[in-house]
């Protein structure tokens, strides 16, 4: 088991207001899933995303990741635990515009203390089609692209779990699609698991997990 989270909850406090955005979520992710998060926009889906990823924390409710309980974690536990477990895709690629391809992708090498594998991010960048464009800047790549780059990116550091939220959310249908396909075929060859959140339908088909996120309630849909 990579992840469980129980009975999450988290709610936003504006002012005199508390906004609930959802209650007493549950989810357990294992090596290989392939697990979609569909629902309206508002319905809480980055947040929950966050919470897996540590980036936020739940007002209530147990994360356990890699057999570890975030919540009795120090600071520098988690962000342990999030560089060697997790990668990240986020809808703006949040590619550096002085950096090449190929310089983008070694950064999280980078950050981990090494010097960067420069084999391995041009391995992984011929895999998905991006031979040619290694040494171009962001600004000379296409929206599709640039987020097969930053597919690339989160993979650099061998994560168990890849959270994406909403990733083809700024794409148009073909590279969407091209980006869908290319989720499906690096979980089937590397095994890799996935948290994908979106709100188009034709996305969320994807999951061996399919879930849906509406009104504060986390439910397993057959049906999309
Ligand atoms: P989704 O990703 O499904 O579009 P979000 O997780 O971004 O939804 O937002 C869920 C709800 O929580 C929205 O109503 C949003 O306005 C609110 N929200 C998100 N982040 C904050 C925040 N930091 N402070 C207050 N409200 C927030």
């Amino acid at each position: 088991m990579i992840l469980k989270a129980e009975n999450l909850s988290k709610s936003f406090r504006n002012g005199e207001r508390t906004l609930s955005v959802f209650n007493d979520v549950s989810m357990e992710i294992n090596a290989g899933d392939l697990i979609t998060i569909m629902g309206p926009s508002g319905a809480g889906k980055s947040t929950l995303l966050n919470i897996l990823g540590t980036l936020d924390k739940p007002d209530s409710g147990s994360l356990n990741l890699a057999g570890q309980d975030v919540a009795g974690a120090s600071q520098n536990e988690i962000a342990e635990l999030r560089n060697t477990i997790l990668g990240f895709i986020f809808q703006f690629h949040h590619l550096l515009p002085e950096f090449t391809a190929l310089e983008n992708v070694l950064i999280p090498n980078q950050i981990a203390g090494g010097e960067g594998n420069t084999s391995k991010g041009k391995e992984l960048l011929d895999y998905i089609g991006l031979a040619e464009r290694m040494d171009h800047f962001p600004s000379q790549l296409s929206g599709g692209e640039r987020l097969r780059v930053a597919v690339v990116r989160a993979l650099m550091n061998d994560p168990n779990l890849v959270l994406a939220d909403e990733p083809t959310g700024n794409l148009d249908l073909g590279n969407a699609n091209r980006l869908v396909d290319l989720f499906q075929k690096i979980n089937s060859d590397f095994n890799q698991a996935f948290v994908i959140t979106t709100h188009n339908p034709d996305v969320a088909t994807i999951g061996n997990k399919k879930y849906y996120l509406e009104n504060g309630t986390l439910s397993l849909s057959d049906s999309i």
